[in-house]
């Protein structure tokens, strides 16, 4: 039920003054036009109904707080409190960004070393906060390749390769900078195929867009020869790094031969996501991209910090003010209390939960490419519809009957029936083993009475929606009459 629909005419849950003793009537501090005429359209409930109201709001929304999140692609990672905490201090959370520098020089200092720490764990030479999102991270990681090949004068590229099992994210952002995208496939491995590659490398390529481990979880191995290809044909290299969560400490998108990085603070570096929550997006570049960067940069010359506007090659501005801050300080303090070494430690443990996980699964259902996976492993579903006539779908929609999360499905797009499983280091191999045994239940169920799958969810708030109304024409307000 609404809260409209819980309200009861009289009921309240504040007491203000009364109106006799403000002392003033309102239309002498506003002006005539502006006083309201009606009373406002507010639900009326007593206070222990607004608790049970939203508390029960709560209780319907599957978070990592409340169980097993392993959505592929995603890091549903637990993100610790005190970095919130950090965030929410007051000399953080109530500076302005008109603030002259002087009095905010603790905030630029750490935008400052933030981005100094990025471009350690990436091996990139300079960094900018701004774009507020993955997406947008890619976006701007596109105009600094076209901007580069203006003033080189290349206009002649305006072609970017993107792997058919990338996030649809890349060849969108390619296209909104105005570049044609040019599809390569994947190899039997589940790999960029190095030949195919080779056939559409040619002048009219301005970049690749690859991510590593790709979106199979797959470690491209063959990572050297494709930057020596690209380099040699005049291309820039492009690295989609929203999931580092596989090789921090280990191996550096820098060191393999990226140009530009893009990362995802809100999935490696303790931002929570989803439900679209501010996230963050910085995009690392190697040195002679430098001066192209959005404007403004952070710089420190030895004494002060401060707000460089000045950057003739700029792109120019991409966000508001200088990015989603709050994000930059709970990366900053994750980076800090893990240090290096705790960040290896991290990755170790993702791609350890992950292969563990993937060793139980494949024991029930087979992986889209064999062998080891790095934080995640995608299981190729159609097996399900042969053996048991019960789709991915089912499977995913009964997990939600045991209080899990399925994993992301559908995707890759060049698995069939795909099941994107991405444990994350912070879950106990208890909760791995839990989710284990949970799938294998759900295969039983779906061998004895497959029924059970296709009805599923049963124990959830709402059952199976019509998805497709409800995101085409989403019904988000209410209103008396409806
Ligand atoms: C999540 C993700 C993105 C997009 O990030 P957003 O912050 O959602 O825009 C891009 N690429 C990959 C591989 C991702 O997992």
């Amino acid at each position: 039920m609404t809260i409209f629909e819980l309200s009861k005419e009289g009921r309240k849950s504040f007491f203000l003054p009364k109106e006799e003793s403000y002392g003033y009537e309102p239309s002498e501090l506003l002006p005539e036009e502006s006083v309201r005429k009606n009373e406002p359209l507010l639900p009326q409930l007593s206070e222990l109904q607004l608790i049970r109201h939203y508390t029960g709001l709560s209780k319907k929304n599957h978070s990592v707080d409340s169980g097993f999140y392993p959505l592929g692609s995603c890091t549903m990672k637990y993100n610790p409190r005190v970095n919130e905490k950090i965030a929410n201090l007051d000399g953080f959370s109530q500076i302005h960004p008109y603030q002259s520098e002087d009095t905010v020089q603790g905030a630029l200092e750490v935008m400052y070393n933030l981005q100094n720490s990025l471009c350690e764990i990436t091996g990139m030479d300079s960094f900018t906060l701004q774009p507020a999102a993955g997406a947008h991270g890619e976006l701007v990681g596109m105009l600094l390749m076209k901007k580069y090949f203006e003033l080189k004068g290349e206009d002649n590229r305006r072609k970017v390769i993107v792997p058919d099992s990338a996030h649809g994210t890349n060849p969108a952002s390619a296209v909104m900078a105005g570049f044609e995208v040019i599809e390569v496939p994947s190899g039997r491995n589940g790999r960029v195929d190095l030949k195919s590659l080779e056939e559409i490398l040619d002048e009219s390529i301005a970049g690749i867009m690859l991510t590593n481990p790709n979106t199979l979880g797959l470690f491209e191995n063959e990572i050297c020869e494709i930057q020596e290809l690209a380099h040699s044909k005049g291309s820039l290299l492009y690295y989609d790094g929203a999931n580092l969560n596989a090789i921090m400490g280990h191996a550096r998108p820098g060191d393999m031969g990226f140009d530009i990085v893009h990362l995802n603070l809100h999935k490696t570096f303790s931002t929570p996501h989803g439900m679209g929550g501010p996230g963050s997006g910085p995009v690392g570049v190697k040195s002679f991209l430098a001066d192209l960067l959005p404007v403004p940069v952070v710089r420190f010359n030895g004494r002060r910090f401060s707000l460089d506007y000045d950057l003739p090659n700029s792109i120019g501005k991409v966000r508001s003010f200088y990015g989603n801050f709050g994000v930059f300080l709970k990366a900053y303090a994750y980076i800090l209390t893990l240090g290096g070494d705790g960040l290896k430690r991290a990755s170790e443990m993702a791609v350890l939960n992950a292969n563990y996980l993937r060793a139980r699964l494949t024991k029930l259902i087979p992986t889209a490419y064999a062998g080891i996976c790095m934080h995640e492993f995608v299981l190729k579903g159609s097996k399900l519809v042969s053996d048991y006539g019960v789709k991915t779908l089912d499977v995913a929609k009964r997990l939600l009957d045991y209080g899990i999360h399925p994993p992301t499905i559908y995707f890759p797009l060049i698995v069939e029936e795909a099941l994107m499983i991405e444990p994350t280091e912070t879950e106990s191999k208890e909760s791995l083993d839990i989710f284990a045994d949970t799938f294998e239940k759900i295969l039983n169920e779906a061998k004895k009475d497959p029924e059970i799958l296709r009805a599923a969810p049963k124990f959830t708030a709402v059952g199976r929606l019509d998805e497709a109304t409800a995101s085409r024409k989403p019904k988000t307000k209410w209103s008396k009459d409806s």
